[in-house]
């Protein structure tokens, strides 16, 4: 980091000198030739961009070295990515192992954080260090709202009873995704029909929910199911008399055309036999859906 403010540095003596109105052809002294002959400005910016945006010098979190310039910059970067909860110092608190056990609960496809591999530490190197340098690093934020024109709503926003308002990144392009492609497949066609309506996704900072047994680490969410009036009231099983089956099978193709929704959960049986989704325990009135993490990219330069 300090190499980079350096540079900063130089450029803005630059700048400044170059605002200074020197705009005549300089004439050509010696020192100006070297300078031609030898451009250093391309091999900074090279050095520059080969040094990821975050790096540790040594371990940080549960039972780690957590050097504290090493926890302040763990800090930022997952501030950086949304965590924005933490207190960004250089002390390890309870608050920023659990924000780094959501982290690699995340970014390890898990719907729960309480797993034996998310052990709150992170080792350079390792995939949790992999993961926060990379470029696609989860982002956490709330979900989107959704609109008529964009194919989805979201009701949860408007619910205040509740905050399952929250997820990863991941999870809010998949909703957006989807509800583009159910516009388009079906509602263009049909556009009397309902909306993808989702409500929960995760709490406001992930971690355990008594509404869910999972739903804890922004990588699933629900649907409620359209009724053939257009509207999708909640309280809707495959059962009454107004499920709206096409369009709830345009919304599972809509879905499952997505390329991080891993598993579908509802209990039409109809709808099961056609391959779109599973059957599972209290499932009669909402569609579940999960994604997958995709690949990781790159470091973030
Ligand atoms: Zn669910």
């Amino acid at each position: 980091m300090p190499r980079r403010r350096r540079k900063g540095r130089r450029a803005a003596r630059r700048g400044a000198a170059n605002r200074g109105g020197r705009r005549r052809a300089p004439r050509r002294t010696g020192a100006a030739k070297r300078a031609k002959r030898k451009p250093r400005r391309p091999r900074l910016e090279l050095l520059a961009a080969a040094a990821p945006r975050f790096a540790l010098r040594s371990s940080v979190g549960l039972g780690a070295v957590n050097d504290p310039a090493d926890v302040l910059a763990t800090k930022q970067r997952l501030v950086e990515l949304g965590f924005e909860w933490l207190v960004v110092d250089s002390t390890t608190h309870d608050e920023t192992i659990r924000a780094i056990r959501l982290f690699q609960a995340i970014k390890s496809g898990h719907q729960r954080v309480a797993h034996p591999a998310n052990d709150g530490r992170i080792d350079p190197g390792g995939d949790t260090y992999l993961w926060l340098q990379a470029a696609n690093a989860p982002r956490w934020m709330p979900m989107p709202a959704g609109s008529a024109l964009a194919g989805f709503r979201n009701v949860e926003r408007s619910d205040t009873y509740d905050q399952h308002d929250w997820g990863t990144d991941w999870l809010a392009a998949t909703v957006t995704a989807a509800g583009a492609a159910y516009r388009d497949a079906y509602l263009t066609r049909r556009p009397g029909a309902a909306l993808l309506t989702i409500n929960d996704a995760s709490l406001p900072r992930g971690g355990e929910t008594p509404d869910h047994a999972g739903h804890q680490t922004g990588l699933a969410c629900d649907c409620r199911l359209p009724r053939t009036d257009g509207t999708a009231p909640g309280g809707t099983t495959f059962r009454h008399a107004l499920f709206d089956r096409e369009a709830t099978r345009a919304m599972l193709q809509a879905l499952r055309a997505q390329k991080l929704v891993a598993r579908v959960f509802f209990n039409d049986p109809e709808l099961i036999r056609e391959g779109l989704c599973m059957p599972v325990s209290g499932h009669d009135d909402h569609i579940h859906f999960e994604i997958r993490p995709p690949a990781r990219s790159g470091a973030e330069l």
